[in-house]
């Protein structure tokens, strides 16, 4: 492959966002490159099983999920490259991308759709209990606990929400906060505290995740008090970790508009960025629902506004390349 490449429209991130938006985009004859970074699949390959992606009546599990829809993406005519997209450059046209293998794209247009990551603890038995009673995902994995017992850390909005959502399924939800106050907005600590399912724990920081070997199960928690630091055990069958999602969007500094968190703003109601021809799609764009489906839904949005996008282009894009 020659060290510098065109193309029509460059989509970095292989996750639902990506690979829809690559569907929509080879379907319109643009020819897409796609380049997948670190996590081929993006967020759903580190889960297993998912219920709430439509057009499934049994729960399907989350790589072969993101297996089908690359083959879905390649046979429509996606060119997948696997590697890294370490430079980026909007402020020339064609834009300018450059990968950890030394590849240069010119691209017409492009499709952010890198993700986002959630914040986690750090403990080695919260990475070990992972997939076993540990989520960092309510609304895909609170259907797994019911009549249980569960807590979530947190207390900004994501936690009181995931809490609020969780007694749909649980029997009883315990609020871990590290301090006497929540981050929340008002009115959802007022529904919170209303709520008989749940319990806050105030001031205590999560010390160790407890369960059992094999197979690595939850089943309580230890927990440390802020300034005493007097420690006390839960009896738990999950932990939420609820503390934030970091939007991976760090080679896009100074490149297009991010909000204070980072996340890339878009016009309402489209995938536009603050660069005409530059668009975002799925979680690197949406701090609030962070679902599979919405960010497919995205990816979908973004190719069509690249497509007339390149329409509106005062030459063809065939012959500039
Ligand atoms: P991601 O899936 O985050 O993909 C980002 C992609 O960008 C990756 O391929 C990554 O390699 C790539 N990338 C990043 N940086 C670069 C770079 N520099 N160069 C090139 N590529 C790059 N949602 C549901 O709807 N149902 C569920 O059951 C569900 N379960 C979940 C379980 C877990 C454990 C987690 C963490 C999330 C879950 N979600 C679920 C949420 C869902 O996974 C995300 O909302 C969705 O994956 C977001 O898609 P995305 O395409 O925006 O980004
Ligand atoms: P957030 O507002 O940053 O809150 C994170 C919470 O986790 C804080 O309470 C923080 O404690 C705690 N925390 C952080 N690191 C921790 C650690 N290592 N150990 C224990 N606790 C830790 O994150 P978010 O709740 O995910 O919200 C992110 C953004 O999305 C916010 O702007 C929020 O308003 C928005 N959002 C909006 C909605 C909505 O409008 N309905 C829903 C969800 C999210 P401290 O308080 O002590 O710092």
């Amino acid at each position: 492959m020659p060290d510098v490449q065109s193309t029509r429209v460059l989509i970095i991130g292989a996750g639902p966002a990506g690979y829809t938006a690559a569907i929509y985009a080879a379907r319109a004859n643009m020819a897409p490159v796609l380049v997948t970074g670190l996590q081929p699949g993006g967020q759903l390959t580190i889960t297993t099983d998912v219920e709430n992606y439509p057009g499934f009546a049994q729960p399907i599990q989350g790589p072969w999920l993101m297996d089908q829809m690359a083959a879905q993406a390649a046979h429509v005519g996606t060119a997948i490259v696997n590697d890294v997209i370490t430079r980026v450059d909007f402020s020339r046209y064609p834009f300018q991308a450059t990968t950890d293998s030394g590849q240069t794209y010119l691209a017409y247009a492009v499709i952010i759709a890198t993700g986002a990551q959630a914040r986690w603890l750090g403990l080695p038995s919260e990475a070990k209990y992972a997939g076993g009673g540990v989520s960092a995902c309510a609304t895909c994995d609170g259907f797994f606990y019911r009549g249980k017992k569960v807590a979530v850390i947190g207390g900004g909005n994501t936690a009181v929400e995931e809490a609020l959502y969780l007694t749909h399924h649980a029997s009883q939800v315990t609020l871990i906060h590290r301090r006497d106050k929540l981050r929340a907005e008002k009115i959802l600590q007022d529904r919170l505290f209303a709520n008989p399912k749940i319990s806050v724990i105030w001031d205590h920081e999560v010390a160790e995740i407890l369960g059992t070997e094999k197979p690595a199960v939850v089943t309580g928690i230890k927990l440390r008090h802020g300034t005493t630091g007097v420690a006390q055990t839960l009896d738990l069958d999950g932990v939420f970790i609820a503390i934030g999602h970091t939007p991976t969007t760090a080679i896009f500094a100074g490149q297009v508009r991010t909000d204070s968190e980072g996340y890339i703003i878009t016009t309402p109601g489209t995938t536009e960025t603050s660069v005409p021809g530059v668009f975002a799609a799925g979680d690197v764009q949406d701090k609030i629902f962070r679902q599979a489906v919405t960010a497919a839904g995205t990816g979908c949005m973004a190719a069509l506004e690249a497509e007339k996008f390149l329409a509106k282009i005062p030459f063809r894009v065939d012959e500039a390349a």
